[in-house]
C-alpha cells in the first residue's frame, strides 16, 4: 500500500479541470512567512504538463463545505472524519489576521452555494487516487476514496490525512511539498498540518500576520 499516491493534481491538466482558476497569483516575499514552500509551488514540475500554482482559490469565509449524503458510502463516521479535517485547517490558521481560513462543514443532499463539495466513493471513483480534487469554478469537488484498490476500507487516520491534503488543493495549493513533514507532501505517513503548510496558504491569501 505504500506506493499509492495522494491525488496528483499535475495529472488533472489534461482533463481541463483546472482551467477556471482566476485568482491573482501572489508571489512569495523573500524572508516572509518562513518556513514555506511557496516558491516550489511556482516552479514547474519535471514531467508535468501544467505549471504548479499558488493562489487564493476560495473567496468567502467561513467556507461552506458540503459533504454529500448521496451514495452507499456516506455515513456519519466518514462525515466526522471530513469535519475533523476541516477543523484541523481552521485551527491551524486561526491565529492569523482576518480570522484565518475557516471551514464550516455540514452534510447534506443539497450542494447549493457550496464552496467545497465532498463525495465519498472508491478509488475507481477518484480516478485511481485515494483523493482527487477538481476545480469547478464556483466550487471545488473533492472525491475521497473510502475503499482502496482492493475494495477494503481505508483506515480512518489515513482518510483524515487525505482529506486534509485535498483541502489544501481546494484552498489553492496546487502542487506538492517535497518535505514529508508537510500535509501537502506525498508522504502517506504525515498526519498533521505543518507551519510550512499554513505559511504557504497564508502567502496565497495574504493573511500572514
Ligand atoms: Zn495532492
Amino acid at each position: 500500500m505504500g506506493t499509492r499516491r495522494i491525488a496528483n493534481w499535475t495529472k488533472v491538466g489534461g482533463m481541463g479541470l483546472i482551467a477556471v482558476m482566476a485568482a491573482t497569483l501572489i508571489a512569495a516575499q523573500d524572508g516572509a512567512y518562513e518556513p514555506n514552500y511557496a516558491k516550489i509551488m511556482l516552479t514547474p514540475y519535471k514531467g508535468s504538463n501544467v505549471a504548479p500554482r499558488l493562489a487564493a482559490a476560495r473567496h468567502r469565509f467561513p467556507l461552506k463545505v458540503i459533504v454529500l449524503e448521496d451514495g452507499v458510502y456516506f455515513n456519519a463516521h466518514y462525515f466526522e472524519i471530513v469535519k475533523s479535517a476541516c477543523d484541523a485547517w481552521t485551527k491551524a490558521t486561526k491565529n492569523v489576521a482576518q480570522g484565518g481560513v475557516t471551514l464550516a462543514c455540514t452534510s447534506s443532499n443539497d450542494p447549493k452555494n457550496a464552496d467545497v463539495i465532498f463525495r465519498f466513493g472508491t478509488m475507481r471513483d477518484s480516478f485511481g487516487f485515494d483523493g482527487f480534487t477538481s476545480e469547478q469554478g464556483s466550487f471545488a469537488l473533492i472525491r475521497l476514496a473510502v475503499r482502496d484498490d482492493g475494495n477494503l476500507p481505508v483506515a480512518p487516520d489515513r482518510l483524515k490525512r487525505i482529506a486534509m491534503h485535498e483541502f489544501g488543493h481546494a484552498l489553492g495549493i496546487w502542487g506538492h511539498s517535497p518535505n514529508p513533514n508537510d500535509i501537502m507532501s506525498l508522504d502517506e505517513d504525515t498526519r498533521s498540518i505543518s507551519t510550512a503548510d499554513v505559511n504557504t496558504l497564508l502567502i496565497a491569501y495574504s493573511k500572514a500576520p
